[in-house]
């Protein structure tokens, strides 16, 4: 069987390192059957040019948040701010938002400040969230299981399985990238291997987090085959399913038609 389409569930296409050349990326994109592609949110100063791009280009999502990583460029006002958008623009999720507590990130108090009040915004315009987890899987379920309507995915899950059990009972998706294609990436095999495949999501996070055969280089949405067909051998399922289930899971996420 042929695959069909493929969704990109978490790209930050709209960033400069893609100004030069973005139409040709998304020729390739589309050669490589990725039809869909969701672009999160990082800081304020972004969202005017996320949405831009996503009405210029129609296979593109919208996402708006304030991303851990960047919290030195938030303010507090940042967070009155991005309700306002939210309700005056197209979006399809809030985020990419969350809690890195790798060294030199900034203090978790104030990142866990901006968080929750993301994840108050997503649960109560009813929009699931896209959230950033890295070394803080633990914290993360102890946040979102502080709100009742909330649904969303992890974006590059790098936690245990039996976390991934958590987040799926509480309603989110896993959500796999390129890590996935290098050998010693023993815990998100693990993970994939035995999770139930209609909570995976696929994605690139370009630029960065390029799969094994593209390392080094500027990551893309059409590199996305090459995590696809990791996770095909992975779990003896023809990619052309694994496509159309995963497919199926961010639409209904994102509401994309
Ligand atoms: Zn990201």
């Amino acid at each position: 069987m042929p695959i069909t389409t493929l969704v990109d569930s978490h790209c930050h296409l709209d960033f400069e390192i893609f100004d030069a050349d973005r139409d040709q990326v998304l020729q390739r994109a589309q050669e490589n059957h990725i039809h869909h592609i969701v672009i999160p949110g990082t800081e304020r100063t972004h969202w005017p040019r996320i949405s831009k791009l996503c009405s210029r280009y129609k296979q593109l999502h919208p996402c708006y948040g304030l991303h851990p990583y960047w919290v030195s460029h938030h303010d507090e006002k940042d967070i009155e701010a991005l309700d306002a958008y939210i309700e005056n623009n197209r979006t399809i999720a809030v985020g990419e938002c969350g809690l890195d507590f790798r060294d030199g990130q900034a203090d978790k108090k104030t990142q866990l400040s901006f968080f929750e009040a993301q994840l108050n915004i997503a649960n109560d315009h009813h929009l699931p969230v896209v959230i950033h987890s890295v070394k803080a899987t633990e914290t993360v379920i102890q946040s979102v299981k502080k709100f009742s309507h909330l649904n969303g995915m992890i974006h590059s899950y790098s936690g245990s399985a039996e976390q991934a059990r958590q987040l799926i009972d509480l309603g989110f998706y896993i959500s796999v990238g390129g890590s996935i294609t290098y050998d010693n990436a023993r815990t998100i095999t693990s993970v994939v291997k035995t999770m139930p495949l209609t909570s995976l999501l696929l994605e690139t996070d370009s630029p960065d987090q390029p799969d094994h055969k593209n390392q080094g280089k500027r990551n893309e949405p059409a590199y996305l085959i090459n995590t696809l067909d990791t996770i095909a051998t992975l779990r003896d399922i023809s990619p052309s399913d694994i496509a159309e289930q995963t497919t199926d899971n961010a639409r209904t996420l994102f509401s994309i038609d």
